[in-house]
């Protein structure tokens, strides 16, 4: 019989519920450390703030770090390609290094001993309420790409055992779940799905022959609707992590899901893409994450993700500041009339009609007038569909100060997985 597992698990219980304005002062502290040890050995530390004309005794705290520019994957692919084979991020001797990982495009990263100290995805393991004993499936793909191995490293640094499964090969992958009653899962929420839809296809008692209890998903965008699903079925949590395999894991969610809590280890702004610049508290822009590796430091790392910090203290105790949810990728936004429309933008607009199911914006252009046009799917029929209509042009140009027309239509129109925003015009 499964336990119904209510998390109350901390990677380090003391640090995280530390009390924020002292933690806050070790991470300033963490924060000047890695900054200074990367300017003094990292070759392009040097070269980006001297170009950049940083004094860094202007740097006396976190407060400061905006004044530090952004380093973007652009960066790193570009300076690889003259300092071979690490862009002299690194702040060791390539030669000491026990691995090199590579990544899609092959950007490569330094790995060695440096990266037990990591314990961002370990606290995220936690919070999602694993612990010690675990057996836990990890079907993130191992082949080229680092992050599997970085979260089998953190499992074990909770006591967990690990069953390295890639994705791939689905039968002998839920014999596995099934034969070793794994009670773990770790990859993205749609291999979760194909493995319950395969197991239900091999006549499995999904609550009685797989013995999952908790699931960290990531990689992917998680539905809410497929949470309660999965949740639902497998009578298991399913809990999320976020983060770049450069940074670490930059927030996870606890038992309470208030959002994503920012690990011990990482540093979070949400700035001004364009400026680089920190926005209101609140407002959104774009995640910048910095780490406190020595060894290969990334310092305001921007992530091209879209999310809004919030100080709201959660249940399970922990401080510091949440992310709330990841509302969209900067290169999902596309430009109406010379107006940039964000995904998170509509959905802000959207999410005011309870009566609405799904929908998507369509960007066409006639006589060399962009136009936009959402389609609407509700979720029943509704003889007020036509005020409801109106009201949502209203609201639509008055948040986007752009003029969409509305077009509902029957359940079903809009496919399964659709783009947010469909680009349709052509510039032939
Ligand atoms: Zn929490």
């Amino acid at each position: 019989m499964k336990k119904s597992p209510i998390n109350t698990s901390f990677y380090d219980r003391t640090r995280e519920t530390m009390q924020w304005s002292e933690r806050k002062k070790d991470l300033n502290t963490r924060f000047l450390q890695t900054l200074r040890h990367a300017h003094s050995h990292s070759s392009a530390y040097r070269e980006m703030y001297d170009d950049a004309g940083i004094d860094l005794s202007t740097i006396q705290s976190l407060e400061d770090i905006e004044k530090l520019p952004l380093l973007r994957m652009t960066d790193l692919m570009e300076r690889q390609r003259h300092v071979f084979p690490f862009g002299g991020f690194e702040t060791l001797d390539p030669r000491d290094l026990h691995r090199i990982y590579v990544n899609p495009g092959l950007l490569f990263q330094p790995g060695g001993e440096f990266e037990s100290q990591d314990t961002s995805w370990a606290q995220a393991l936690c919070g999602a309420g694993f612990k010690a004993g675990d057996r836990i499936i990890n079907t993130f793909n191992y082949h080229l790409f680092p992050f599997a191995r970085f979260l089998e490293q953190s499992a074990q640094h909770l006591g967990a055992t690990v069953i390295p499964a890639g994705s791939g090969n689905t039968m002998m992958q839920v014999k596995i779940l099934q034969m070793l009653e794994v009670n773990g899962f770790l990859g993205t929420p749609s291999f979760l799905t194909t493995l319950v839809q395969r197991a239900e296809a091999m006549g499995l008692d999904l609550r009685k022959d797989v013995f999952l209890e908790t699931a960290l998903v990531g990689a992917e965008m998680l539905p809410e609707s497929l949470r309660i699903r999965l949740q639902e079925k497998l009578a298991m949590t399913v809990r999320q992590g976020y983060g770049t395999v450069f940074v670490g894991c930059i927030g996870f969610e606890c038992h309470a899901m208030t959002g994503l809590h920012v690990p011990d280890s990482i540093w979070v702004e949400i700035v001004d893409p364009g400026t680089g610049r920190h926005v209101p508290q609140g407002s959104a822009g774009e995640i910048v994450a910095t780490n406190f590796n020595c060894s290969y430091p990334m310092i305001r790392m921007a992530t091209g993700d879209l999310s809004c910090l919030s100080d709201e203290a959660c249940p399970c105790g922990r401080t510091g500041p949440l992310l709330k949810r990841i509302i969209g990728r900067m290169d999902q936004a596309t430009k109406v009339g010379g107006i940039f429309v964000h995904p998170w933008q509509t959905d802000e607009v959207m999410e005011r009609y309870p009566e609405v199911f799904k929908y998507q914006i369509v960007v066409t252009r006639k006589n060399h007038m962009d136009l936009m046009t959402v389609i609407v799917e509700l979720k029943e029929d509704s003889s007020e569909a036509l005020s409801l209509q109106r009201r949502m042009e209203r609201e639509i140009e008055e948040m986007l100060g752009v003029r969409g027309s509305v077009r509902i239509v029957p359940r079903g129109t809009l496919p399964d997985g659709h783009r947010k925003i469909e680009d349709q015009r052509s510039w032939d």
